[in-house]
């Protein structure tokens, strides 16, 4: 049994996953690599090959097998070199290769991982907030710290990441992991690592539960598939793992079909009694799981909570953005327009990957806006991701529109986010995600691609910036164009003349 710090990654990921990779129906595995996580880890590659090439000498450690290179690294470490690359290390049961092995003054070895991505989260200047660590990179790096402590090559619990942006990051490593959450990485990590260690040997199991990183993963029809013959409780809106293995653990219930039988006063009195009992699941929380359930399992409609009225305009603007966070660029700005009957799609394209091309694809969708008559168009998004996106782009161009511009612009009640505002808030589907995809699909909506994805959008975009071929470019005009018609089509079936309407019930909470 040996615990590598992917398996730890992958835990973070999903608990599930370290059980399913051993014991799981291996036919049902997908053997095809998801394009944009391929496309993730060839970026991984370059940057690490960036890094590398600026640290000047080096001892590297890549070659032979691992018995051989772990030999290596202990005797290059016993004999003092400064900077190791790719050398092994392990003891007991834990096998790593960090990219570097640093010697500090004192001594030490300090492990360095290079990350393609930012070392910490939560940035943000204006608030003054620093960031802290990310989770999985601080996990990471305590899984080395470990064996090198073991090893005797460290006296202390600490390691680096080269980031992104070529920072140089600490981590503290016994350091609490927020101002709520006492328990530090280290804890994590051996928290963690016990859990994992649990699953491998299968002492422990654990089940599916469908989230957002699902679709990266190579069992997603598999779990889905057992997710839907179990009627297992994840496959409800909003049913994450926590929930689900709460309601199994507290109430004993493990389909949706027995959610319509909970006695909720009863529950509530037995949460009065034992604080742990169905701990941070509220009495709404559970009154939304049964609505839910009821919809899912029993009417198979979706309910409208009250009839929605959307501004009566001349314009009607459905705009959906394309970026790559791993570059942090904007690449597209789409808008499907409706006016007096007649329908267009407009895109606002950066096909270059620099500042000034990101910049003046922004200017003209700005100066498109400013080109409608104003209090006579509606917008329509889907979800915080466009407003979030043009603060950045804000602080990036001010020169291009003011912040308090941009505020306004959202601001508008003509400006809608429907997922946020509307989908969320008044309605329920019988679905298992309120994703513009699913419930689009459930309207009768295509996508004319047969992968429609966001992820792989980024991944089209970065290799039209390699090859320049218009039919890559095609595709993501053609893929983001159907994203914005989805939202039209969405916005005209919520917009029920009455409740004669056969498509929703119209139900009061
Ligand atoms: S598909 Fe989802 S639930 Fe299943 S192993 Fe992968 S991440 Fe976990």
């Amino acid at each position: 049994m040996t615990i590598t710090p992917s398996l730890l990654y992958n835990y973070l990921q999903c608990p599930h996953r370290v059980w399913r990779d051993k014991y799981g129906p291996q036919a049902e595995k997908s053997q095809e690599t998801n394009p944009f996580v391929e496309m993730l880890w060839n970026k991984g590659i370059q940057h690490e090959k960036k890094v590398v090439s600026k640290l000047g000498e080096l001892t590297d450690i890549s070659e032979g097998s691992y018995d051989e290179r772990f030999d290596m690294t202990v005797e290059r470490m016993k004999n003092g070199a400064s900077l190791i690359y790719q050398g092994v290390i392990k003891h007991d049961d834990l096998f790593g290769i960090p990219d570097l092995l640093k010697k500090m003054p004192d001594g030490d070895y300090i492990p360095i991982d290079i990350k393609s991505g930012m070392a910490l989260s939560g940035v943000d200047e204006e608030k003054g907030d620093e960031g802290k660590p990310k989770k999985h990179y601080a996990v990471q790096l305590c899984s080395y710290a470990d064996v090198l402590y073991n090893l005797g090559f460290s006296k202390q619990k600490r390691g680096k990441i080269i980031d992104a942006g070529l920072n140089e990051v600490e981590f503290d490593l016994l350091a609490p992991r927020g101002p709520r959450t006492p328990e530090t990485y280290w804890q994590l990590y051996e928290r963690i690592r016990n859990n994992v260690s649990l699953l491998i040997t299968n002492q422990e199991k654990n089940y599916p539960a469908m989230q957002g990183v699902c679709k990266f993963c190579p069992w997603y029809e598999s779990c889905k598939k057992w997710v839907e013959k179990t009627h297992d409780l994840s496959g409800l809106f909003c049913v994450g793992r926590r929930v689900r293995d709460a309601l199994n653990d507290n109430l004993h219930i493990h389909k949706i079909e027995e959610v319509l039988d909970i006695d909720i006063e009863s529950i509530m009195e037995e949460k009065k009694r034992d604080k742990q009992f169905l701990k941070g699941i509220g009495e709404p929380s559970l009154k939304k799981i049964v609505r839910r359930a009821q919809i899912f399992y029993k009417t198979g409609k979706p309910v409208l909570y009250e009839s929605i009225t959307f501004p009566e305009v001349s314009y009607e603007l459905f705009f959906d953005i394309e970026n790559d966070p791993t570059q942090e660029f904007v690449y597209l700005h789409g808008i499907y327009e409706r006016h007096n009957g007649q329908e267009r799609f407009l895109d606002f394209t950066a096909t270059e990957l620099t500042p000034e091309a990101e910049k003046e694809a922004w200017r003209k969708f700005w100066e498109y806006i400013d080109s409608l008559p104003q209090n006579d168009y509606a917008v329509y998004y889907y979800s915080a991701h466009e407003k979030t996106t043009y603060k950045k782009l804000q602080k990036l161009y001010p020169d291009i529109i003011s912040a308090g511009k941009v505020e306004k612009f959202f601001e508008n009640p003509a400006v809608i986010d429907l997922y946020n505002d509307i989908i969320q808030r008044q309605t329920d589907w019988p679905l298992g995600s309120y994703g513009i995809k699913a419930i689009a699909q459930y309207l009768g909506f295509h996508w004319r691609d047969e992968t429609p994805s966001g992820a792989l959008s980024i991944q089209w975009f970065n290799k039209y910036l390699e090859d320049k071929d218009p039919a890559e470019l095609q595709r993501i005009l053609d893929y983001n164009e159907d994203d914005c018609k989805a939202m039209m089509v969405l916005k005209d079936a919520l917009q029920v003349p009455g409740k004669a309407d056969p498509l929703f019930t119209l139900f009061n909470r």
